[in-house]
């Protein structure tokens, strides 16, 4: 049976074109970077030139980009390294809707004596701008705010957090993992000073990730070694990798338009259809400041799990939400912040597509997905769905 995949903000397909591209360096082009000879320096051109790209993409600076091994080693070195070099200060922001790579550094920093406040949503998934603004103090050391959020694919209204952090000289991280290669980013008009990403998000492969470190900013490295990437993550570099996520981020540049019209639509097309045809279904997230392909659904009076088993059968791949999160009983921290009930965030469905989902993939989803339900609900009698 074939697989249809609309599972892709947990991770992505590998391109055809980005395998191409790091092949060589996972067999005759062995060299270490570092190395004095023609090997050495055959490795550090193919860094040299995909860290050209990557910056041409994000709009920055090449000196401004690091690589790292994931996103989640993104976020921690940008937390981590920030706080090591603003001694003193004791205060650090974030959202509640932020990913476990950033809150759950945030509950160490807080058992180590600093202060957290985390900002609320709406009932959108948005982040209360107010309470932003109110929570900045003198002593706050950083605020972390994601661009988009990887359960709901709600954006941040990242201008204007922007512009009330910077007017008080804090240093902002983007958590852009799931914003890259969906959402359009400008680091050069955008001035955020440090955004993480990761390569399996958008067709690269995994176990890649990036962070950009705007010019300026002060940050202690976290991983001690040699002086590779500037002396702020040590450890022989990742050659094909490198080489993979510079052709990833080329593509995602080339099928930006697919994504933002053609992809938006199908998703658009899933949604509608789906909260249509199915009684007691509610999409979670703000209709239009949201990824285009990304679709947050609860049914009311079924649990996500269920529907996913059942989905499964058929050959279609979802989540309930947080690839990390899914195994755990735990209902979802972004819907709950969005003030779900414990119950309906435990029946949200995630569908989330790609530039290689087809239209058949989508009509084929909708055609099984109202049975599902109906199934599971005939199943579960004594279950009243919500409005
Ligand atoms: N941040 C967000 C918003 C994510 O969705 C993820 C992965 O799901 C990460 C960070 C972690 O990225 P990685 O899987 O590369 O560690």
């Amino acid at each position: 049976m074939q697989s249809i995949y609309l599972d892709n903000n947990a991770t992505t397909k590998m391109a055809p074109e980005v395998l191409e591209a790091m092949l060589p360096y996972l067999s005759e082009n062995y060299g270490n970077p570092s190395s004095m000879h023609r090997m050495g320096a055959k490795a550090g051109a193919a860094i040299k030139d995909a860290r050209e790209r990557i910056s041409a993409f994000l709009h920055c600076r090449e000196s401004e980009l690091i690589f790292t091994g994931t996103g989640t080693e993104s976020n921690n070195l940008a937390i981590r390294g920030v706080l090591e070099s603003s001694p003193g200060k004791t205060h650090i922001v974030a959202s509640k809707v932020e990913h476990s790579s950033v809150l759950n550094v945030y509950t160490r920093m807080e058992r180590l004596g600093y202060r957290v406040t985390l900002l609320d949503v709406d009932l959108d998934g948005i982040i209360d701008l107010d309470q932003l603004e109110e929570s900045l103090t003198e002593d706050t050391a950083l605020v972390s705010i994601m661009f988009a959020n990887n359960e709901t694919g709600v954006l941040s209204p990242m201008q204007t957090v922007v512009e009330l952090v910077k007017a008080r000289g804090i240093p902002l991280l983007a958590d852009a993992v799931q914003a890259v290669g969906k959402a359009p980013i400008d680091l050069s008009a955008l001035e955020i000073d440090l955004l993480s990403f990761s390569g399996h998000k958008f067709h690269g492969p995994k176990g890649i990730g990036g962070l950009f470190i705007r010019r300026g900013t002060r940050i202690r490295p976290m991983m001690l070694g040699g002086s590779q990437e500037k002396g702020i993550r040590a450890g022989t570099e990742n050659i094909a990798f490198i080489a993979g996520t510079a052709k990833a981020c080329e593509l995602a540049e080339q099928h930006f338009e697919h994504m933002q019209t053609e992809t938006k639509r199908l998703r658009d097309k899933f949604e509608s259809h789906a909260l249509a045809v199915i009684p007691g279904s509610r999409r979670n997230g703000h209709p239009d400041e949201r990824l285009p392909n990304t679709s947050n659904v609860s049914f009311g009076g079924i649990e996500g799990e269920s529907i996913l088993l059942l989905l499964d059968e058929m050959g279609i791949c979802a989540s309930t939400g947080s690839a990390c999160a899914s195994g755990a009983i735990e209902p979802s921290h972004v819907l709950k912040a969005m003030g779900r009930t414990e119950d309906e965030a435990r029946r949200a469905v995630r569908f989330s597509l790609s530039r290689y989902t087809t239209e058949d993939e989508i009509d084929f989803t909708l055609r099984e997905l109202p049975p599902i339900i109906e199934r599971l609900r005939n199943d579960a009698p004594t279950i009243i769905p919500e409005e």
